[in-house]
């Protein structure tokens, strides 16, 4: 057996980003960033007025305050996007909106509050100073400009920035397509009738929940027969269309364990015990023309579920190009269980707060990696290393999180406010 770090290290080895594509901004949502992106232009692209208000010229305004006001006529009204330059003459002013173009010879604005809001006679209460409620052209960003280093993550500000910039298309590592199959010749599709000794497909949806969580492209979705030629021919055709392939099933020692049987000796692949409870059984190798990751995960749904926490997402996120890594935290054993000597085991729990507000976490369930009714509950999974034989209450463990850490604490915080409620009540 090699231990969870051995295996892990040895599948990042081999795990390489996608190939890097160019995409318009609107499309790159998630993608990372391949090369540093400046901008095309100035920003703000021209003088404007951040108020509403009045472009002046402050000479004329020498002495102007709430007792003293000065009176100036209207030349006209500026518009934001108006598109003509206009001259603002001296003893006269614009009335000017917010983001509108400065006219041509005004050095301020003054601010609707600070004048009656006449539209054609304003009274003016102030004596601005230069440049008052201008936004000068390049203040923001000048053309030129780091807008965003390689390797960042677009999301909604990163398009706000790249579009403003005059950048309409980005080079991002590409989309890591992900093809998941399903083996068994007991599973039925969700949704079919399940006859008997049949059960419903739950690793197929569940990991395509999962790697759509982890910002993965699904683009495939099967389900394999326990046959030879038939689990050949898929494999195949997923290296074609897929940049990760995910099959669960079929790698055990049982006669018709056939995922194992068909790729062994192709690629780099290597069937593996690994020390860990649950999934001990895992394979993992790059194929084809195009070296694809194939992970071959043990059919138990919590053995699924684990490795891919443990495995696959981190590979997926390396295929992206990210570098997050697992959601982890800490919490303490409110009662005590069993561990599985000699492998690092994996306890789903639930999460609680102690008196202290530190994380309590007890199991959620019983230990059988194929007890799929207490998954809906599990918040972590708790980590107890291969030397540890049993977890005692009251003992500190690491916790591998499967929901964002703000849903828990949301749920704790409802929770907790409700016990008050129930207190005051
Ligand atoms: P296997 O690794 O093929 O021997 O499967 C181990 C156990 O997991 C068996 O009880 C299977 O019925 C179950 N199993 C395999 N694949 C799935 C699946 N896609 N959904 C739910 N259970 C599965
Ligand atoms: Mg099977």
């Amino acid at each position: 057996m090699i231990s969870v770090d051995e295996h892990l290290d040895s599948v990042l080895a081999q795990v390489e980003p996608v190939a890097p594509v160019t995409l318009p901004v609107r499309r790159a949502q998630g993608l990372v960033t391949t090369a540093d992106v400046h901008s095309r232009v100035d920003l703000p692209r021209f003088d404007n007025s951040s108020m509403d208000g009045y472009a002046v010229r402050r000479a004329d305004l020498e002495g102007a305050s709430s007792e003293n006001p000065v009176v100036l006529p209207v030349a006209g009204d500026v518009a934001a996007g108006d598109q003509s330059q206009h001259v603002l003459a001296p003893g006269q002013v614009w009335r000017i909106m917010t983001g509108a173009p400065m006219p041509e010879g005004a050095d301020a604005v003054v601010k609707v509050e600070d004048t009656d809001g006449h539209p054609h006679e304003p009274q003016l209460r102030v004596h601005p100073d230069e440049g008052a409620h201008i936004r000068r052209a390049g203040e923001d960003v000048r053309a030129g400009d780091l807008i965003l280093p390689a390797g960042s993550r677009v999301g909604a500000g990163e398009i706000a920035a790249l579009l403003s910039s005059g950048v309409t298309e980005v080079e991002v590592v590409g989309p890591v397509r992900v093809a998941i199959l399903s083996t068994g010749d007991e599973l039925v599709p969700a949704g079919e009738p399940v006859g008997p000794g049949q059960i419903v497909d739950s690793n197929g949806p569940m990991l395509e929940a999962l790697v759509r969580d982890a910002g993965g492209h699904v683009v495939h979705v099967g389900h394999l027969p326990d046959d030879e030629g038939a689990t050949k021919k898929q494999l195949h055709r997923m290296l074609d269309h897929a940049d990760l392939v995910i099959t669960t099933g079929g790698v055990s020692k049982g006669e018709f364990d056939l995922v194992k049987k068909v790729l062994t000796g192709q690629g780099s692949m290597e069937f593996v015990e690994v020390a860990m409870q649950p999934g001990k059984p895992q394979g993992f190798g790059v194929l084809g023309r195009r070296d694809v990751p194939v992970f071959t995960l043990p059919g138990n749904p919590v053995s699924t579920l684990v490795s891919f926490e443990v495995f696959v997402r981190p590979a997926l996120q390396r295929r992206a190009g990210r570098r997050e890594g697992a959601q982890l935290a800490r919490g303490f054993a409110t009662t005590g269980w069993r561990s599985s000597p000699d492998r690092q085991t994996y306890t789903r729990v639930r999460v609680d707060r102690d008196p202290t507000g530190a994380y309590a976490v007890s199991p959620a369930g019983g230990a059988g990696s194929h007890l799929v009714g207490p998954l809906a509950v599990a918040d972590a999974l708790a980590i107890s290393e291969p030397e540890v034989n049993e977890v005692s209450a009251g003992s500190e463990l690491d916790l591998l999180l499967l929901r964002p850490r703000a849903e828990i604490d949301a749920r704790l915080h409802a929770e907790g406010q409700g016990d008050e409620a129930g207190e005051d009540g």
